[in-house]
């Protein structure tokens, strides 16, 4: 084996999580001189999910949604258009295309610049420390991560092929008339939200009364009434059991229950997500998984194998960007820059979820807090009202905060808040919470008006 085939930092996955590491891996091994080597293993598009399938391509297509909802909007505001106001989705499906194949672009020449080796192909472990790339060379590496996230899973049901899943929705290359969303999570939700804004006929198959159940009560209620409201068919406490496509080519899907589904041009499984790690040579370097296959890792991302890391999706512990992006860039401070403690905090983290209207939460739902400080040690205070965006026309959204407080002096453990521009608001007041801050501190700073976020810093 040549001296070109050893890295002293090798990572497993060009995403959200393996990109940061190996960055900041750079700018220190790099500044070191001594000639260290990175490299990155990647099978497909730099990027990862995050840019490909993930979060940038969806949030190109909630913007769109956006957009139709002002359109929709408009005419109360005396705008009048010209005729019919057509959306045609190839367009948007391009221009969304080229720019993730721009973002790839960049990715790689970041990485270039940073003097990273890119190696294509397939990575798995033959050894402890010693990866080869599509049976081909092999490669040791004094610190190996492993950053190879996941992908959506798929219930084994008859005729589940006639199904996509988010990976297939980017691919759609027209906007299906009717589509039947199955799952209750982050994407189900969103994804249901985009198709019913631009006009697909939309139902939703959850297996409970609610969605998106982990998080605070206020927030799903909130959520659901406003998609049942604005059109979208819930079937609910139902499991798909089995798919079938009809003379016409429409999908048929059968529930345990026998409720009966209309004929669906589009099924999408969304349903959560599997990592990648049962077919990357674990067992050849003696890394554990737990029941669910994610990879075990302390808090420090340490596996259990020494000098091989992991972090990101394949962990299965808060699967979203910044997370692996974090908890990446601090294993590579403490591998490469001496800072020893240095681990990412998995508390208090913000989370949106891009719902129609958003989303935005940190820190506990009532009910966690409850249950880990008593009743009676717990005040909420919650406030809804109709912003005032929606003041000259018909068709109204509310928007609902609440704040989860926790003691005497009323520390703030939770901020749950759903409609217009909870995604925005909701980062400025992670930080508060991050910081401690009390019920006291929020009354004391003085609020923005007319916004909605005022509510927050208000509320009695
Ligand atoms: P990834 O970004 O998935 O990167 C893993 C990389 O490893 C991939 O490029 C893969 O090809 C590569 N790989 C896998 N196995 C191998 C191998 N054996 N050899 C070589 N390469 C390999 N998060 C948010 O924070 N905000 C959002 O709005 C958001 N929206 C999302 C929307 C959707 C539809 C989806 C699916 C996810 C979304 N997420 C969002 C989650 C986010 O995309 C992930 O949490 C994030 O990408 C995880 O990063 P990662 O580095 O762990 O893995
Ligand atoms: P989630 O884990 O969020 O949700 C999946 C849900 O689907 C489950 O919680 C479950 O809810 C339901 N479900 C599971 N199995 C079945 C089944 N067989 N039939 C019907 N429903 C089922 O997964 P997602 O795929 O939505 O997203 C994966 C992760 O990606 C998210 O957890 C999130 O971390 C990340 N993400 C983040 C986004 C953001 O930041 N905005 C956007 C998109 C994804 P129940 O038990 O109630 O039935």
């Amino acid at each position: 084996m040549s001296n070109s085939n050893h890295f002293t930092y090798l990572v497993l996955g060009a995403g959200s999580g393996g990109i940061a590491s190996a960055r900041r891996a750079a700018k220190h091994l790099n500044a070191r001189g001594k000639g260290d080597r990175i490299g990155v293993v990647e099978v497909t598009r730099t990027g990862g999910t995050c840019v490909n399938v993930g979060c940038v391509p969806k949030k190109v297509m909630w913007n769109t949604a956006f957009i139709k909802e002002m359109i929709n909007a408009s005419p109360s505001y005396g705008f009048k258009f010209g005729g019919e106001v057509k959306f045609e989705w190839p367009i948007i499906k391009k221009a969304r295309d080229d720019y993730i194949k721009r973002l790839n672009g960049i990715y790689d020449n970041n990485l270039a610049k940073d003097g990273i080796v890119k190696l294509s192909g397939y990575g798995k472990f033959v050894g402890p420390k010693e990866i080869q790339v599509s049976g081909g060379e092999k490669y040791t590496a004094d610190h190996i991560l492993i950053a190879t996230g996941g992908k959506p899973n798929v219930p084994d049901v008859p005729g589940k092929e006639l199904g996509i899943t988010s990976d297939g929705f980017f691919e759609l290359e027209d906007l299906p008339k009717s589509t039947l969303v199955v799952g209750a999570g982050y994407i189900a939700v969103e994804l249901a939200g985009v198709l019913h804004t631009l006009g697909s006929e939309t139902t939703m198959a959850i297996r409970n009364e609610q969605f998106l159940r982990t998080f605070d009560d206020m927030l799903h209620h909130t959520l659901l009434t406003q998609m049942e409201n604005d059109g979208v068919k819930f079937v609910k406490n139902s499991s798909i059991i089995s798919l079938e496509k009809n003379a016409d080519g429409k999908i048929v899907a059968t529930t345990n229950n026998n409720v009966k589904l209309p004929p669906v041009e589009c099924v999408i499984w969304a349903i959560g997500r599997d990592p990648n790690s049962l077919d990357i040579g674990l067992d050849k370097a003696g890394i554990q998984v737990d029941k669910n296959n994610f990879i075990k890792v302390d808090e420090f991302q340490n596996t259990t194998a020494p000098g091989v890391y992991a972090v990101g999706d394949v962990c299965g512990k808060l699967l979203l960007t910044p997370v692996a992006i974090a908890a990446g860039r601090r294993l590579s401070e403490r591998l490469f820059n001496a800072k020893d403690g240095l681990k990412f905090e998995y508390e208090n983290v913000a989370t949106v979820i891009f719902s129609h209207p958003p989303i935005g939460t940190v820190g506990l739902t009532e009910k966690e807090a409850v249950e880990k400080y008593g009743k009676e040690n717990i005040k909420c205070y919650n406030s809804t009202f109709v912003n005032m965006f929606y003041s000259v026309q018909s068709h109204k959204v509310k928007t609902s905060m609440k704040l989860v407080c926790q003691g005497e002096n009323e520390k703030v453990v939770g901020i749950h808040i759903i409609g217009d521009s909870s995604d925005e608001i909701i980062q400025g007041f992670a930080v508060a919470v991050k910081m401690g801050a009390t019920k006291s501190d929020l009354d004391n700073t003085c609020a923005i008006h007319p916004t909605a976020g005022e509510e927050l810093v208000t509320m009695v």
